[in-house]
């Protein structure tokens, strides 16, 4: 993918391609941003552009260069990633593993990368490197890192890729052009998720919403997930008819903190449609969390209208409060459900 069809970081990638067109690529770059925001995307496209042997400063996406790169076995590209990464991407298999993988990247992956960079490029003009998520080095890989850093290779761009830059030595930090990225759009975190899983647009903004937009929690949650979510909505939804119902959910779920506090989370984000419902039809269908159930929020919403809505989501929240605060997961549950049985 060349830069100019990166999405959704218009500022990123116009410093970026500045500064392949005004030939000022810097020594050293830290992509910081949120999970999601596709920074190793981008550095790959960077890449790629260094890498190109076409003339014109974006990649072509065909030469021998730009293939390489995409391919992952360009010759003076370097990607410095952690074992459980590594295991992760199937670019290691168990079996090459002494002990468990490890999620930290080491000094001895430092050291190799400073003997890789000080050889002279065989093909690029400059040699490149990119360290996944840099915050993961450990301090005395960060300071041998900043020896390089201190007096980087003649011809030789490195990235770190972070989402938690804060985490780096802050000397490491400063000797780094900082490219901030910005949060994904839960629109494209749904598109991500659509393409990355084959799930109908439908399901995939439903999973955005319900991770918040956040792609990494997206990518954990599971089609069981999320019928045991329906089952939850709807046990809850019809609640007013049944008071059985209340003592049910507070016996199956109570058992634990963590059953409680999965369906109180499910419905307070429930209670959050149908209030939104309640108040506006067309929000319902674009505001939702449980944009699948969009419908039965509006239905909800219209028997018994926003303020019963959040007196329940109040309760909800309350019990989550209370069970945090180490109370009695089943007695917080149930008193939860039964006062929105009996207000
Ligand atoms: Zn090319």
């Amino acid at each position: 993918v060349p830069l100019r069809d990166i999405a959704n970081q218009p500022r990123a990638v116009a410093i970026l391609a500045g500064a392949l067109k005004n030939d000022r690529v810097s020594h050293a770059y830290l992509f910081a941003g949120p999970e999601g925001a596709d920074k190793e995307g981008c550095a790959r496209a960077f890449v790629q552009a260094l890498a190109c042997e076409r003339v014109s400063p974006d990649a072509c996406g065909a030469c021998d260069g730009c293939r390489r790169v995409a391919a992952g076995s360009h010759p003076d590209v370097t990607w410095i990633l952690s074992e459980v990464e590594r295991l992760e991407r199937k670019l290691i298999g168990r079996s090459d593993l002494e002990g468990a993988p490890s999620r930290e990247i080491k000094i001895g992956q430092i050291r190799e990368l400073q003997s890789r960079l000080s050889l002279t490029p065989l093909v690029m003009r400059r040699k490149a490197a990119v360290i996944v998520d840099a915050d993961r080095m450990t301090a005395p890989a960060q300071n041998a890192l900043l020896k390089v850093l201190e007096e980087p290779p003649a011809g030789s761009t490195l990235i770190l890729i972070s989402s938690a830059p804060d985490v780096l030595l802050p000397t490491v930090r400063s000797r780094c052009t900082r490219i901030s990225f910005a949060p994904p759009t839960l629109r494209a975190v749904a598109e991500a998720i659509g393409r990355e899983r084959k799930l109908d647009p439908e399901a995939a903004t439903l999973v955005a919403r319900l991770s918040g937009g956040n792609s990494r929690l997206a990518a954990g949650i599971t089609p069981k997930e999320l019928e045991f979510r329906k089952q939850v909505v709807v046990a809850i939804d019809e609640l007013p008819r049944d008071a059985r119902m209340a003592l049910r959910l507070g016996e199956e779920f109570g058992e634990s903190r963590d059953g409680a506090e999965t369906v109180l989370e499910i419905a307070t984000s429930w209670f959050h449609d149908v209030a939104v419902a309640a108040s506006s039809e067309s929000d319902a269908r674009s505001a939702s969390v449980h944009v699948d159930m969009a419908d039965r929020a509006v239905a909800a919403g219209k028997r018994f209208g926003a303020m019963e809505a959040l007196r329940r989501y109040d309760l909800c929240v309350e019990a989550l409060d209370a069970i945090s605060r180490n109370g009695s997961p089943r007695l917080h549950l149930e008193h939860a459900l039964l006062r929105m049985v009996y207000p």
